[in-house]
């Protein structure tokens, strides 16, 4: 299995898992652009997606 974790570029915390790979932009949608964690606002330079397989 494929596991995408978003990644908060400032708090470092994994603000949204992917069992699949979807377009970011999906993941964002899930958590309105921001970072459950410290509430900071997610571009696309400020994230990272790690992806593993499982
Ligand atoms: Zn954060």
């Amino acid at each position: 299995m494929l596991l995408a974790d978003v990644v908060c570029g400032k708090c470092g915390s994994v603000v949204y898992q992917m069992r699949m790979l979807k377009p970011v932009k999906d993941a964002l949608r899930q958590t309105n652009s921001r970072c459950r964690v410290c509430g900071a606002a997610l571009n696309p330079g400020d994230f990272t997606v790690a992806v593993k397989r499982r």
